[in-house]
């Protein structure tokens, strides 16, 4: 089964397309159908992802991917799509999903602009412990052990003042780091550094969760109220 054909039944799609009788092999899927429609009837004047299609004919599940009241939903939020149909979620609960099991197999899409189209071009994955995250030019691929590790670091820093800007581009405050601790920051920092620039870096640093920073603050400056009270 084509990963389109895989997405277009579990996000429950129906065909909103007048097809031809023309036989074609499909420009994006590969697939030979009886039915197709032109894809130049189909594009709009903002499409740009030309090299994804091989010929201007299209299946129906293709077409539908691109142009469709539901496929709207799919440009608009992040979303896995598994025979479990389609979840959304918003960015903020990106780190769950990146790390909970996902019943397989799934297909992982995340959206950063809110209005480029992920779905057409998603992969299938059948692996929990490396998959395939399309996040809309970007393929990445995601591994869980590796990230889970990275991503327990940038926590480490995000937790303690730094922002997700800083720990993505390395310009840290001065100040921050002196409140640190000059040697635990090395000690974290010495080894982001080998995977900054990884697609699957600006990910993590897009998954940090900023309502529970603002949680472990608010914790943090109740301790410290209370060690002042009994000091
Ligand atoms: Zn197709």
């Amino acid at each position: 089964m084509t990963v389109q054909k895989f997405i277009y039944e579990n996000a429950g799609l129906v065909n909103e397309h007048k097809l031809d009788d023309k036989e074609s092999i499909c420009g994006l899927c590969n697939t030979k159908v009886e039915k197709t429609i032109s894809s130049k009837k189909i594009f709009s004047g903002n499409f740009t992802n030309y090299e994804y299609f091989k010929n201007d004919r299209l299946c129906e599940h293709c077409v539908n991917l691109i142009k469709n009241s539901k496929s709207e939903d799919m440009r608009r939020s992040s979303f896995i799509c598994s025979k479990n149909g389609n979840d959304y979620f918003k960015n903020s609960e990106l780190y769950k999903k990146l790390f909970q099991e996902k019943k397989v197999p799934f297909t992982f899409c995340v959206t950063y602009s809110f209005k480029k189209l992920n779905s057409f071009r998603a992969v299938l994955n059948y692996s929990n412990e490396e998959f395939y995250i399309r996040q809309e030019d970007n393929l990445i691929l995601f591994n869980v052990n590796e990230c889970k590790e990275i991503f327990q670091l940038m926590l480490n820093l995000y937790f303690s003042n730094f922002t997700k800007s800083e720990i993505l581009s390395a310009e840290y405050n001065k100040v921050s780091i002196q409140k640190f601790g000059i040697e635990n920051f090395l000690k974290i920092e010495n080894k982001l550094k080998n995977y900054r620039g990884k697609d699957y870096f600006e990910l993590l640093t897009v998954a940090l969760p900023a309502e529970l920073r603002k949680t472990k603050k608010e914790e943090k400056d109740a301790a410290n109220k209370n060690r002042n009270r009994s000091s």
